[in-house]
């Protein structure tokens, strides 16, 4: 569903000086007239997700602050995402007019999709980097192997429901004020499965489903962010008797990594010199993602310097390209000398003029775009 760009308040009908009430009272009149169970209109499934929109706005002071200012660019940039209406707030609301089923279009509960499982996994950087897969453990309800998932000892009788004859529903035709409507609720004799089961399954209990413990491999994809989560589909609870099963939402978790901080798709290292080495040269091996690696540091290095390695900081999700690797150079002081070392240094000294040490690198400037 993409969003609209229908006026909001067009949409529902009201003036923009409109207040909470009106707004509600609006809303409440379109939704009993657009709602898809309900309206045999074509176009009523579309228009009523328009207005059900324009009322998650509308009804929110923020989000209706930011709309009056800037409009539908308002709230994209301020990160409303009309594709991901909450229908929480929505549900209640409907619930009081119509009963529970109505929103969601009554769901025949003997199909019911199986729940979600959340799980995590830790990996560490270096394989956040190249990728990896891992085997994730987890539970999730199966479907009872005793019964194959029926409910009923092998051999036993399953009726249909003698009071919703088999559909797992009961339709009620109610009468209000607002005219009339047929309301759909789930079945209370048989929670929605729609059958009788004579004689309940003694390893399920009659649930058709128990709980095993399952590994399942996890590819993870270089890159990843650390919280981010990987869907595996059907891997999760089994549904009841017919329904679907749900999914596994597997988080990953990236451990921290002493030798380098990631920011975004860059990665920070620090590298140690000695006075001499920063100011003679030298060649460090310097841990990388890819391994320890050779850098070249030139006579003069100066503290605070950032070396840039393009393209070896982490992979950038699903694309061939790769961040950078910034190296901060701090320079390591003597802090204790010994007398000849004090001679020599201050003999140095001596020869030492401001040719020797040019002129200010503007280390502030460079501790900036270390950040930028
Ligand atoms: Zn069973
Ligand atoms: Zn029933």
């Amino acid at each position: 569903m993409a969003t609209t760009d229908h006026d909001y308040y067009e949409l529902l009908g009201v003036g923009r000086g409109a207040s909470e009430a009106e707004i509600k009272r609006a809303f409440r009149r379109l939704a009993r007239e657009l709602h898809p169970d309900v309206s045999d209109a074509p176009d009523a499934h579309e228009r009523f997700r328009e207005v059900v929109e324009a009322y998650e706005v509308l009804s929110k002071s923020e989000t209706r602050d930011l709309y009056d200012r800037y409009g539908h660019a308002g709230l994209r940039s301020g990160g409303f995402q009309s594709g991901h209406v909450d229908f929480g707030n929505l549900a209640d609301l409907f619930s009081a007019f119509f009963g529970d089923d109505v929103l969601f279009g009554g769901r025949a509960g003997g199909r019911a999709r199986g729940a979600d499982v959340a799980a995590t996994v830790e990996i560490d950087l270096v394989e956040a980097a190249h990728g990896v897969t891992r085997e994730v453990p987890f539970q999730a309800a199966v479907s009872c192997s005793r019964c194959e998932g029926s409910g009923a000892e092998p051999d036993s009788e399953i009726t249909s429901c003698p009071t919703c004859g088999g559909s797992g529903r009961l339709q009620q035709i109610t009468r209000s004020v607002f005219g009339e409507f047929v309301r759909t609720q789930t079945c209370p004799a048989c929670s929605g499965s729609g059958r009788r089961i004579e004689r309940p399954c003694t390893e399920c209990r009659g649930a058709g489903r128990v709980v095993e413990e399952r590994t399942i491999p996890v590819e993870i994809p270089p890159g990843i962010h650390h919280g981010q989560r990987i869907r595996l589909s059907g891997a999760g609870h089994a549904g009841m008797v017919r329904g679907r099963a749900g999914d596994v939402y597997v988080e990953v978790q990236i451990l921290p990594d002493e030798r380098f901080v990631r920011e975004g798709d860059d990665i920070y290292a620090t590298v140690d010199l000695t006075f001499t080495q920063a100011a003679l040269g030298t060649t460090l091996a310097i841990p990388t993602l890819d391994g320890e690696e050779e850098l070249e540091l030139p006579p003069g290095t100066q503290p605070g310097e950032i070396i840039v390695l393009r393209g070896r900081g982490m992979p950038v999700l699903q694309r061939r390209s790769r961040g950078d690797q910034r190296i901060l150079v701090n320079v390591r002081v003597p802090r204790q000398l010994s007398d000849e070392q004090r001679r020599l240094l201050r003999e140095f000294d001596e020869q030492a003029d401001d040719r020797t040490y040019g002129k200010s690198d503007g280390l502030f400037d460079k501790l900036k775009s270390a950040f930028r």
